[in-house]
């Protein structure tokens, strides 16, 4: 008997209808005599009619307030999933985050877990019911309920699997697994069926939205194999693990893109130590994450430095780094809201030399100009015009030939 961890997503459980269905599932997994935690997100998209009617009443919301609003959408979809499940004479019990053990700290929206004290959960187990715990949520020590961030179901998901010891961690979503690209924009990429921890940490962190980065990096942690597939379709998904053989690591493995990019520049800085802090603690401080950072050589101790952010923290990002460029002897401080990002991922362009190359030759053949470039061992980002992105996927699914089957 196994102990299986199953996350449903909310499109998995956007209608009483859609409930059932994942019943039906989970009731089949149950009737193989394995123990089943269930975790599921919000119907459809609850948590953004939330967000919206707090807005409607307060421009500000209070964090605190917040959090335990959002947390009740999770809450409606365990529950009924659980009656779901009685209804079809399965022994099940809702639970919310506080009651499942999730312990987090106080930053609310995007709380981290700091532990689970899974003694409930398994007192359910051995009751023999399956265990339907709320995702997305914690608790702190003030017993104050806490949220951990956009997508978070995922993470409490691996998160569980982890303090339970569970033999792999089932993410059902509305595709079919891990793609060589976004299947909505390349109609010929590929399902991967298997894919190591660090290249699918990158592809999530760089704009794959099929699992959250969070929850592969502590699967990679934990070493828990999580399945990535369709709750829709009776494909076989995604498996990301840590054995991928090497033929199979040997290639670039996938395309990640994301529209959401903006760049700053700030031009014409007297180079001298101190410039960087200036700007990036600040930045920091006001809770805006930066991605790419580039700064120029220095001619003459003039230096140019660039930096990207999502687009939606532009206009915050940009009222605090005007004043500092100004305070620092800046000449102007620029800002362009329509970029998107192309990466290239693969543990096989690690120490290969013409990847890059191969690259770049794609997107000049189509007259594409790439404004910033950055790499990690692994991969290779390009940052370009959002109107040229789709066009730079489907460019690079061709250049490395990832639309012929592994
Ligand atoms: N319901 C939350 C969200 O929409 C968490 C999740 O679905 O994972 O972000
Ligand atoms: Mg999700």
């Amino acid at each position: 008997m196994a102990l299986i961890v199953q996350k449903y997503g909310g499109s998995s459980v956007a209608d009483a209808e859609r409930i059932r269905t994942v019943a039906q599932r989970i009731a089949a997994t149950r009737d193989k005599g394995d123990q089943v935690v269930v975790v599921v997100s919000a119907m459809g998209d609850t948590t953004d009619k939330l967000i919206n009617l707090a807005r409607q009443l307060s421009r500000q919301p209070d964090m605190r307030e917040l959090d335990r609003l959002l947390s009740t959408g999770e809450i409606v979809s365990s529950t009924l999933l659980a009656m779901a499940l009685h209804g079809m004479g399965y022994g099940a019990i809702s639970l919310t985050g506080a009651q499942a053990g999730i312990r987090t700290d106080s930053t609310y929206s995007r709380a981290r877990i700091q532990r689970i004290e899974s003694q409930r959960v398994v007192r359910e187990l051995e009751k023999g019911n399956i265990v339907i715990v709320a995702g997305f949520q914690g608790i702190t020590e003030e017993m104050d309920v806490t949220t951990l961030g956009r997508g978070g179901s995922d993470t409490t998901a691996v998160a569980l699997a982890a303090s339970l010891g569970a033999e792999i961690c089932q993410i059902y979503t509305d595709v079919d697994g891990v793609y060589t690209a976004d299947p909505s924009l390349i109609p010929e990429a590929q399902t991967l069926s298997e894919i190591g921890y660090e290249e699918m940490l990158e592809l999530a962190s760089y704009g794959a939205k099929v699992v959250h980065p969070r929850a592969v990096e502590l699967g990679e942690l934990f070493n828990i194999p999580i399945l990535v597939a369709s709750s829709f379709t009776g494909s076989s998904g995604t498996l990301i693990h840590g054995g991928v053989s090497m033929e199979v690591r040997n290639k670039v493995r996938s395309i990640a893109h994301d529209f959401d990019v903006a760049k700053i520049t700030v031009v014409g800085i007297p180079d001298h130590p101190g410039i960087a802090v200036a700007i990036f603690q600040p930045l920091s401080q006001a809770d805006i994450s930066i991605d790419t950072i580039v700064q120029n050589a220095s001619i003459n101790n003039i230096t140019d430095l660039t930096f990207t952010v999502a687009e939606s923290q532009l206009a915050r990002a940009m009222e605090v780094v005007k004043p500092i460029a100004e305070s620092i002897g800046a000449r102007e401080c620029a800002s362009d809201s329509k970029l998107g990002k192309i990466s290239i991922i693969g543990t096989g362009m690690q120490n290969v030399p013409g990847y890059a190359a191969r690259m770049f030759w794609a997107l000049s053949e189509q007259g594409i100009n790439i404004q910033l470039i950055t790499t990690s061992e692994i991969r290779i980002t390009c940052i370009i015009d959002e109107a040229r992105v789709e066009g730079a996927v489907r460019a690079l699914h061709r250049a490395f030939e990832l639309e012929i089957a592994e």
